[in-house]
């Protein structure tokens, strides 16, 4: 059973709710885009339906509010640190399937990687409760079909965003008060095929991996790929950051030690102490995130590919490089060394 609520009395919902919750969607900022007079979609507290964006799909994904591009992790002086304070308020991010399918993903990085959970992601995650917006429409870089990422019942309310209402099923008994209007029979629907549709190669054993990694593919990238980033920085499951200590000039022993989202596309992020450095060419550096994304945390984690499918990256990069066009050709360079090996 759901409800059929219209844009006013979804108004007072979401004021209601924001006494208790951050609702977080995807919200529109003008002439913030990439080039002059075009607009940015990214996540943001909104107060009123109006200011969610539906039609379009957001540059950069939810998990910006979970952990954010910088956050201050903790603050120290000569002889003491003191961890940062954050809100008690709960929060509400309303996501779609394949962002929230990312979650999971950031989720098993953040809190069950080698035993460690980090704290300063777990105690906002622990604050967290999803809503997921229907896909209604679909974009051509969308492959969550392929990744197995188009559904989820993994959230506490489903939103159906039609002309001046919204259908909406509560799964969540915590969010039962707030919804009620005329009841319908809604149940989230999902995307069942994307225009985007390829099969995920599998790399048999660590000899084709190895071979893998050494082939000629990969060069292609020191030419094209002008290492900015961008595409790992709207990654819904990119998690790598970097922190620094900041110091304060009244009394340099005193300062904060923050964490920047960092991205292992850019030359010098796997410098280490002692000048070693790893993965010092483009295509390097290509391999290793294609890897990643499509075998190295399936190896690990065991469940699922890292990529869900959102197709940012394919619209972020400024060289157009798509990964879906590098995974089909590491494909084809798989199916070449198993052809060698025979
Ligand atoms: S399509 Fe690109 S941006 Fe989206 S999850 Fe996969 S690698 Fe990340
Ligand atoms: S693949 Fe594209 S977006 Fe990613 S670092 Fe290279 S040029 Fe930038």
């Amino acid at each position: 059973m759901g409800y059929k609520i219209d844009y006013l009395e979804v108004n007072k919902i979401l004021k209601e709710l924001s006494k208790e919750y951050d609702i977080y969607a995807p919200k529109r900022f003008e002439k913030r885009g990439r080039y002059s007079d075009t607009d940015i979609v990214r996540y943001d507290i909104i107060e009123k339906v109006e200011d969610i964006v539906f039609d379009r799909q957001s540059d950069y994904s939810a998990k910006e509010v979970i952990s954010p591009i910088t956050q201050t992790l903790f603050y120290f002086t000569e002889d003491e640190y003191r961890e940062s304070k954050q809100s008690n308020k709960k929060i509400l991010i309303l996501m779609r399937p394949c962002d929230r399918n990312a979650i999971e993903r950031q989720n098993k990085i953040y809190l069950q990687n080698g035993g460690f959970s980090d704290i300063y992601y777990k105690r906002v995650q622990e604050r967290v409760k999803f809503a997921v917006m229907e896909c209604t429409n679909q974009w051509d870089t969308c492959f969550c079909v392929t990744m197995g990422t188009n559904k989820t019942d993994d959230y506490s309310i489903a939103i159906k965003n039609e002309n001046n209402h919204w259908l909406v099923d509560v799964k969540d008994n915590d969010f039962e008060n707030y919804f009620n209007g005329e009841k319908v029979d809604y149940k989230l629907s999902f995307v069942e095929k994307n225009e985007l549709s390829f099969e995920i190669p599998k790399i048999s054993n660590k000899e084709v991996l190895t071979k893998l990694k050494e082939h000629p593919m990969w060069l292609e990238y020191n030419k094209r790929c002008i290492s900015c980033g961008a595409c790992t920085t709207c990654c819904p499951t990119c998690s790598c950051f970097t922190t620094t200590d900041i110091t304060y000039t009244e009394n340099s022993e005193n300062g904060e030690r923050r964490r920047t989202a960092a991205s292992c596309q850019i030359p010098g992020f796997s410098d280490m102490a002692g000048g070693h450095s790893f993965r010092n060419t483009a295509g390097e550096r290509m391999r290793y995130k294609v890897l990643h994304k499509f075998h190295d945390y399936k190896e690990r984690f065991k469940d699922y590919h890292m990529c869900v499918g959102c197709g940012r990256c394919i619209t972020r990069c400024p060289e157009l490089i798509s990964i879906v066009a590098s995974v089909q050709k590491m494909g084809k360079a798989i199916e070449e060394i198993e052809k060698e090996g025979k």
